[in-house]
């Protein structure tokens, strides 16, 4: 089968022939119909050969849908047919936050060397993919493959990192994102289906400060040394209870700090490598700094019946596996507007 392989350190991802999948005890083997392309995949793709953790060559996507195409001995509860999403920040399974849901926060994953597919495991951009636990595929029967597989990341992601800040979204409040990309457009959404938060969207991008307005921005402007001063004005001094930072370089942190309020909350998502010292000094009294990791699987269930609702929807442009290649160009020079997906 083909699949888009990470082969190299340094150099791009190529679309090769691998051996077909065979699913092992307890393993289901799903036909991808859809895998989504995100920005960690070029973050991963430019790391240095020293320190690297996943083994090469990698088979990219940790975003996939697809329909169950075989069952590994005693797996039960799915049948061949059947249409599913990836929930992929696998866990052991077993700890107290596997326990609860949340994989993503797995005790032991580091420990058994478990890693989700696409970031250690091979993902979803491919014919085929295996998954290690029908624990780990969510039924997503009449959704659009296409419309479906970002929420899984792109999704999933702001999703979690938002609930955790409701309770600071009150009526009257101002919720910033930074960087209105694939998770950042979504974010967006979220936030006025969840919240009666005013929504203050940032990029560097004119295009996609026109999607942030399209998807239910109150107000879009440039990311740049005014943007802090002017949300500050918006909110007549009082800053933004909840600052998203789906970018996390060194301005854009530097914005979240001077526009948070008191008691506000930054939430840095993006993995540029920035962090933000807390303390008086730092940052305003009592706010707090986070820096989520995806979601649990309650959470994409949460997701997904928010786009069954219609109160989410993904902008996306489709590419064959052939032409993912591009698609990661397109991402790195900036050029998708909401999620590229492939379709293998
Ligand atoms: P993307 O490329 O689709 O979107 C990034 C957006 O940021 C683009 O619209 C770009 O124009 C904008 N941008 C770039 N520089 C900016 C700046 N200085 N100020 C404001 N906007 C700026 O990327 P994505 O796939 O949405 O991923 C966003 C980030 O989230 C990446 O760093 C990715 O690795 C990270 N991520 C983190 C998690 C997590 O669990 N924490 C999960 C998924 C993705
Ligand atoms: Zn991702
Ligand atoms: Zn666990």
């Amino acid at each position: 089968m083909k699949a888009l392989q990470y082969r190299e350190i340094g150099s791009a991802p190529e679309v090769v022939t691998v051996p077909d999948l065979e699913p092992g005890p307890g393993q289901v083997l799903v036909k991808v119909t859809a895998a989504g392309v995100c920005h960690s995949d070029i973050a991963v793709m430019s790391w240095p050969a020293e320190g690297f953790p996943y083994p090469l060559p990698l088979t990219l996507g940790h975003e996939g849908v697809g329909v169950v195409a075989g069952l590994g001995a005693g797996v039960a509860g799915l049948a061949e047919g059947d249409a599913v999403a990836v929930y992929g920040p696998w866990g052991c399974g077993t700890c107290a936050k596997c326990a609860e849901g949340k994989e993503n926060y797995c005790l032991r994953a580091a420990e058994l060397g478990i890693m989700p597919p696409g970031l250690g495991a091979p993902g979803s951009m491919a014919e085929y993919m295996l998954v290690d636990s029908a624990r780990h595929l969510v039924p997503i029967a009449g959704m659009d493959p296409v419309a479906t597989v970002p929420l899984t990341d792109a999704g999933l992601t702001p999703y979690h990192a938002i609930k955790s800040a409701l309770p600071k979204l009150l009526p009257g409040s101002t919720a910033v994102v930074i960087g209105t990309g694939g998770l950042g457009h979504v974010a967006i959404q979220l936030l006025r289906a969840m919240s009666a938060a005013r929504v203050v969207a940032l990029d560097v991008s004119e295009d996609k400060l026109a999607l942030a307005r399209t998807v239910g921005a109150h107000e879009a402007f440039p990311s740049d040394g005014e943007a802090a001063g002017r949300i500050r004005e918006l909110t007549g001094g009082r800053g933004a209870a909840a600052v998203f930072d789906f970018v996390g370089i060194a301005p854009t942190v530097e914005i979240a700090r001077q526009a948070v309020g008191v008691e506000g909350d930054v939430v840095l998502v993006g993995i540029g490598g920035a962090g933000l010292p807390v303390g008086f000094g730092h940052t305003p009294f009592d706010a707090s700094v986070k820096a989520p990791y995806w979601g649990s699987r309650s959470e994409l269930f949460e997701v997904l019946d928010l786009a069954r609702a219609g109160l989410v929807s993904v902008h996306t442009e489709t590419y064959s596996l052939d032409e993912a290649p591009l698609a990661y160009e397109r991402l790195h020079e900036g050029k998708v507007n909401g999620r590229a997906v492939i379709l293998p």
